[in-house]
Order: C-alpha cells, then sequence, then structure tokens
C-alpha cells in the first residue's frame, strides 16, 4: 500500500508537470494573437491620422490661396485709394479695404489653426509609429519564444506521457479511477497530511485516522475535501517507521 501511495504522488507529480506545459502551449499563442491585435489596432490608427494630415494639408493650402487672394484684392483696393479724391468714394473703398483686413485676419486664424492641429497629428503619428515597431519587435520575439517553448513543451509531453503511463502500469485501477475523478472534479487528487492536517483544505483529520494515515496501509481520503491522504516520509514519526 506504502508503494501505491507513492506511485499516485509521483503520478500527481506527473499530471502537474503536463498541466504546466500543457497551459504554456496554450497561453503563448494567446499572447502572439494579443500582439497581432494590438499591431492591426495600431496600423488602422496610423492610417487614419495620415489620411486626416493630408485632409488639413488640403485644407490649408487652399486658406492659403485665399488668403494671397485677399491680400492682392487688399493691396489693390489701398493703390486706389491713394488716387481717389471724392470723400464717398473714398470711405466706401477704404470700409472695403478694412473688411479685407478681417477677412485675411480671420484666414490667417484658420491657417494657424490647421498648422497646430497638424504638429499634433504628426508628434502622434511618430509616436504611433515607435510603438508600431516595438510590437512588430515584439510580435517577432513572442512568435521565437513561442515556437521555442512548443518544442520544449511538446518533448516534454512526450517524455512525461511515457513516464506516467509506466507508473500508472503499477497503481491498482480502482485507486487509479479515485485518483481521476477526484482531480477531475478538485484539479488536485492527493493532498499531504502535515501535522494532523489535509495541507489542501486545511482541516484537521480525527487523531485515530492520522495514525492510520501514518501506518499507510490503506488509501484514506479526507473527510472534508475528500482528497487521498499521504504522507511524506520525513514526517512519519520514528515508532511507526519501526512498527514496520
Ligand atoms: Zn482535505
Amino acid at each position: 500500500m506504502k508503494d501505491q501511495l507513492q506511485y499516485l504522488t509521483r503520478l500527481q507529480e506527473i499530471d502537474e508537470q503536463i498541466d504546466s506545459h500543457e497551459r504554456d502551449l496554450a497561453r503563448l499563442p494567446q499572447e502572439v494573437q494579443e500582439i497581432a491585435r494590438n499591431l492591426v489596432t495600431l496600423r488602422r490608427e496610423i492610417s487614419e491620422h495620415k489620411e486626416r494630415l493630408a485632409e488639413i494639408e488640403k485644407d490649408l493650402r487652399a486658406k492659403e490661396r485665399d488668403l494671397e487672394t485677399e491680400q492682392d484684392k487688399i493691396k489693390r483696393s489701398e493703390r486706389r485709394l491713394l488716387g481717389i479724391k471724392n470723400q464717398k468714394e473714398y470711405n466706401a473703398l477704404s470700409r472695403q479695404v478694412k473688411l479685407g483686413k478681417k477677412v485675411a485676419g480671420e484666414i490667417e486664424d484658420a491657417v494657424l489653426a490647421f498648422m497646430t492641429e497638424m504638429e499634433s497629428i504628426r508628434k502622434t503619428l511618430e509616436k504611433k509609429e515607435k510603438d508600431y515597431a516595438a510590437y512588430e519587435q515584439g510580435l517577432h520575439e513572442k512568435k521565437a519564444e513561442e515556437e521555442k517553448v512548443t518544442k520544449a513543451a511538446q518533448a516534454a509531453l512526450e517524455a512525461l506521457g511515457a513516464e506516467r503511463a509506466a507508473v500508472a502500469e503499477f497503481v491498482d485501477r480502482d485507486y487509479i479511477k479515485k485518483y481521476q475523478t477526484v482531480r477531475k472534479v478538485l484539479g488536485k487528487a492527493l493532498a499531504e497530511i502535515n501535522n494532523g492536517s489535509c495541507s489542501e483544505c486545511n482541516m484537521a483529520v480525527p487523531p485515530q485516522l492520522n495514525i492510520r494515515i501514518l501506518k499507510q496501509e490503506e488509501i484514506i481520503s479526507c473527510p472534508n475535501c475528500q482528497r487521498i491522504l499521504y504522507v511524506k516520509p520525513e514526517n512519519i514519526p520514528a515508532f511507526n517507521k519501526i512498527d514496520q
């Protein structure tokens, strides 16, 4: 029976390693996908910003042309003003010049606003392009890691699978069945007994049961969590060892 418990303990160690490798195998493709998703988002944002930049640039050129036209008009009017003798005509043209300057001022404000926005978009673009390069590098590294870990995990899983089958050969079918059932429900089928308590659920087992566990003559489950209880050889009191 002592052997059975030792084999079951080994089985649990192997299963924990198998679980860990399988978690790696599942985790890394998810991490790769996550980075790839970020790259797609960034690429879309970059292209949106570039489109916006081109749009503003077009608007800016148009405004600059408007400004030039307006300024030409003002200059022409100002020249004409010098030659006008009629007061009424002079006042009318003078008002026109004043209005023209107001319009030109508004266009200048718009030009300035476009330039400010372009500068801000350029800065954002610069940052996003840097992020993109970093993510691209990250994706490259993560893919390399995935490949390396997958290879190692597959090799380890193959070896562990073979060892598991070999160990399981030595365990009574009923115990294997119980082990599998508890493992399926609780994730861990075996619990070490430590100072009279189950190490998984922390409940103290009755002293009589504890004595039976220490004797290692039968498979005993924790009355609280149903895990199979075992004791490490170094935790078996000396008198129990003499007993055997
Ligand atoms: Zn327990």
